[in-house]
């Protein structure tokens, strides 16, 4: 049971945020890096199911500059065999869920996984697009928010659960190979511990450049922070004090 795992290296934000020059991101020097917390439950559900399994390769694979290569590390130190990173090159910006999944189909389609795992959405880019993208440029049946899988390797089938409004639970069965979307909570991801996180640190990281033609269907025009308190205005704890400044407000609109 091959297994091939998208996983982002994702930025967060710290109290303080500037924008570079030209306001279409966050000045790197106010970000911090980090695995995305739903790829940590994509990467520990792959691991599992090549357990049940009884063999077969994890394989992790991003796009991203150098500094991707620690949550890919962090993946290689949970137990997956290897990982591939697709770098953009110097200067890419952000990239659109497109071309990522566009690179990730590439490198994808020649590990010829059995299965494809990816978050449901990335903590930064919150796009929740990637994944399905991915599948459509594989071709492959395609589930998303997927909260348990129930897979049956021999009879080329998994049985999933997929999260939808309102506590609501869809069970589906899809034909494998297939991509999944994988929601946080449908395992616990498990902490590498000390000799594993020095194992994976020797683990090489195979490294291809993006293919120029698969660049850009959308750029960012401008990022900003919307100016704040031009259209709420808290009203209080006391309800007879809200009541009045409603009345207040309503009268001061009709007249
Ligand atoms: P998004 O569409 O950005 O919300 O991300 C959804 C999922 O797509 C993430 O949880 C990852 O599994 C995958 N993904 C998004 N961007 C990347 C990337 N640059 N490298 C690898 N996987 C990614």
């Amino acid at each position: 049971m091959d297994i091939a795992v998208c996983v982002k290296h994702v930025a967060t934000l710290g109290d303080e945020v500037e924008l570079n020059d030209d306001a279409t991101d966050v000045d790197p020097d106010y970000l911090e890096w980090t695995i995305n917390e739903w790829d940590t439950y994509a990467v520990e559900e792959a691991l599992r199911l090549r357990e049940v399994a009884g063999g077969g390769e994890v394989v992790l694979v991003t796009v991203g500059d150098g500094g991707a290569d620690e949550s890919l590390r962090r993946g290689l130190a949970m137990g997956a065999d290897r990982a591939v990173r697709i770098d953009p090159g110097e200067g890419a910006g952000i990239l659109d869920p497109l071309t990522v999944a566009q690179a990730l189909a590439l490198a994808i389609d020649d590990v010829h996984p059995d299965l494809v795992l990816a978050g449901v959405q990335s903590s930064d880019a919150v796009q929740a697009a990637t994944g399905t993208m991915v599948g459509q440029l594989l071709g492959l049946p395609t589930v998303a928010v997927v909260k348990r899988i129930e897979l049956d390797p021999g009879a080329g089938r998994a049985r999933v659960h997929r999260e939808l409004e309102g506590g609501l639970v869809h069970v589906m069965e899809v034909a494998t190979p297939a991509v999944l979307t994988v929601q946080t909570g449908i395992n616990e991801p498990r902490y590498a511990n000390l000799r594993a996180i020095k194992q994976a640190r020797e683990k090489e990281i195979a490294v291809r450049d993006l293919d120029a033609g698969t660049r850009g269907c959308c750029r960012v025009e401008r990022m900003f922070t919307p100016p704040a308190g031009e259209t709420a205005e808290a009203l209080g704890d006391d309800p007879a004090e809200i009541a009045r400044r409603i009345v207040e407000i309503v009268t001061a609109r009709l007249s």
